[in-house]
């Protein structure tokens, strides 16, 4: 029987090594580096490479890697437990080498790329020597696919991409892109895109505009709306098979997801250090804010959210390393992508709530966090597909009723009970 909540003492030994380096040495950089993924940002070239160095040598390196492509190969359990840790930071995941969209897109390429491909593009990525992005939403539609148009015409020896892609991450400085676009119309619905690889120095590919959040500034912007205007690329760059962008696309998605999750701990985390560190310092009305009921309330749910998603999220982690199968943790996948919006944003607005103008303005990290907590309800697939499909999958499970009346009906329960009891009821009472 093995049933354990705590950590084996020579991993908590790395985990507070990680806690001290990201509070002490990361954290700082987040107000001077305010791209991390920008390699040619000289302060980040300066300040980043010396912590990944030291990261590598303590071997925490692309701790998401089994030891093939380089990592130690840990696990989801242990990936989480250090992840939530990078989580409080946006300059860790980078530092540490398992920073999205890298990580999925490294993912995929590891499963699907030739020989070619992964040394042109997946050894540079797992070092950080390059960034990356992944284009797949466009302008009409994200959530649903099927409305895509962006297309890839055979034209000899090459691929010839033309549409508009939106929100994709990072373009602005990524080497390369993987782009999903139509190759066969003619296929069922979900066989008719492909993926590409697209080397972001192609003639053709025009970023319009990057697109700060709604806390950033202009100059911020990082999520690109690209006009990709008859990109021509070498045949050899489709990554994986024709038709097949859906599969391949799934590849990354699962582990991206759970990833998240695990960085939103990090988030909430933080977020409730701060709004206990208020209760307990602000006083109104004679008293401090933590001996106001409606306060303790919201630091008492907080609590309750915070832990239960945790477990949620360590518990799927803990599968995914047990069953070594994503399809078989979809339902608990989804049930965490689901619930992570939620507890992220209610946690963040109570922590913004209690620290009231101060929490509401730009000097808090609230605001953005709140804005954040939507990012998580909509990237990797909106919050309520994520409930449709946990929903689904658990209908999907269930035997439906054989009568007419449910097999909770209390009435049927009782008649069954006293068939089965009867006689020695009768015989009780007798006696009595
Ligand atoms: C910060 C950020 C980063 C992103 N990075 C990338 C990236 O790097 N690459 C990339 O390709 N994309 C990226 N995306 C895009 C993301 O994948 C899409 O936002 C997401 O798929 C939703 O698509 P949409 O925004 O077009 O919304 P829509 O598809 O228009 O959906 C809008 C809303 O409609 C509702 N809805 C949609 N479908 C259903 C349904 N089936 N049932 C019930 N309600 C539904 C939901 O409330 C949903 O939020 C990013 C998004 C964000 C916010």
């Amino acid at each position: 029987m093995a049933w354990d909540f705590e950590t084996d003492p020579d991993f908590q030994a790395e985990l507070d090594w990680i806690d001290t380096f990201v509070r002490e040495e990361i954290e700082p950089l987040d107000f001077v580096v305010p791209h991390p993924y920008d390699l040619h940002d000289p302060v980040r070239r300066r300040l980043i490479p010396p912590l990944q160095q030291r990261v590598r040598e303590r071997k925490l390196w692309a701790c998401h890697l089994g030891p093939d492509l380089g990592g130690p190969g840990y696990g989801q359990v242990k990936l989480a437990l250090m992840n939530e840790i990078l989580g409080r930071s946006h300059c860790a995941p980078i530092t540490f080498g398992c920073q999205a969209p890298d990580s999925g897109n490294a993912e995929i390429l590891a499963h699907y790329g030739t020989d070619e491909q992964k040394a042109t593009y997946l050894r540079p990525l797992l070092d950080n020597e390059i960034v990356s992005c992944f284009s797949m939403t466009e302008p009409q539609g994200g959530a649903d696919p099927k409305v895509f148009t962006t297309t890839a015409t055979d034209d000899g020896d090459e691929w010839v991409i033309d549409g508009y892609k939106w929100f994709s991450s990072n373009a602005r400085f990524a080497s390369f892109l993987i782009t999903m676009a139509v190759t066969d119309p003619d296929n069922p619905p979900y066989q008719q895109m492909s993926m590409f690889l697209v080397p972001a120095d192609t003639p053709g590919i025009d970023i319009i505009r990057n697109i700060p959040l709604g806390y950033q500034s202009a100059e911020h912007g990082s999520h690109a709306y690209i006009h990709y205007d008859h990109v021509r690329i070498p045949k050899q760059n489709m990554l994986g098979p024709r038709g097949g962008a859906f599969v391949v696309a799934q590849t990354r998605l699962g582990g991206g997801r759970i990833h998240h999750a695990m960085r939103t701990v990090g988030q909430v985390r933080k977020a409730f250090a701060l709004m206990l560190e208020r209760a307990a310092s602000r006083t109104t009305q004679g008293e401090l804010l933590g001996r106001k009921q409606m306060v303790q309330d919201m630091i008492a749910q907080s609590y309750i959210d915070i832990e239960s998603f945790r477990l949620l999220v360590l518990q799927t982690a803990w599968k995914i390393d047990r069953y070594k199968d994503y399809k078989r943790v979809r339902k608990d996948i989804s049930a965490v992508k689901a619930a992570m919006p939620r507890v992220f944003h209610d946690v963040a607005a109570r922590a913004l709530q209690i620290h009231g103008s101060l929490g509401v303005s730009n000097e808090m990290p609230f605001a953005a966090m709140v804005i954040e907590s939507f990012h998580m309800g909509l990237a990797d697939g909106p919050t309520e597909v994520h409930k449709s499909t946990l929903a689904r999958l658990l209908l999907s499970e269930t035997t439906p009723a054989p009568g007419l009346f449910p097999t909770g009906h209390l009435p049927t329960l009782r008649d069954e009970a006293i068939a089965r009891y009867g006689e020695l009821l009768e015989a009780e009472l007798a006696e009595a």
